[in-house]
């Protein structure tokens, strides 16, 4: 793994490669993690959108990153093997529209304290969340839900801005 940052993907290209149906899955899912260490979101939606499938990208506390290829069904946040907790940010896709399902609400409860910001992508947009706990802190006293740990966002327009990675 080396400049993994600077490396030059294009995912106009992958995408045809992916139509074509000539593709590895260890050159998507390194493309994946390149794409999203680069902060190119809207292009990690397109390589999903092109594999007809709900991908998890993960960066956990020593800012590893592991990616998910999920099924055509919704995605779930889980620790990968080797991860190490607190993550510091969860993305996933969704077919279309950034929200939060069912499954995502389930996710980010457990998550609360483990998890600092979690971000789904839609095809033109993306919504994100950000726990208000101090990592590794447990839920205080008196919290009957805690979703309400989470910040409630505004959709968000791509591109993503770097601050969300500060
Ligand atoms: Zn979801």
């Amino acid at each position: 793994m080396k400049a993994l940052e600077n490396s030059n993907i294009d995912s106009n290209e992958l995408c045809q490669k992916i139509r074509n149906g000539e593709y590895l899955e260890e050159e998507i899912i390194n493309s994946l993690r390149i794409l999203g260490i680069q902060g190119r979101w809207d292009e990690v939606w397109n390589v999903s959108h092109a594999l007809g499938i709900e991908i998890s990208w993960i960066q956990d506390a020593e800012g590893a990153v592991f990616v998910d290829l999920g099924s055509s069904g919704e995605v779930r946040l889980s620790a990968p093997i080797g991860a190490v907790l607190p993550f510091q940010l969860w993305i996933h896709t969704h077919p279309w529209t950034a929200y939060w399902s069912f499954t995502d609400r389930t996710a980010l409860r457990n998550f609360a304290g483990l998890l600092e910001v979690a971000i789904v992508l839609g095809n033109d947009h993306w919504k994100r969340s950000r726990c208000r706990l101090t990592m590794g802190q447990t839920l205080p006293d008196g919290i009957e839900d805690p979703l309400n740990m989470w910040t409630d966002e505004e959709i968000q327009q791509y591109p993503v801005v770097s601050e969300v990675m500060a």
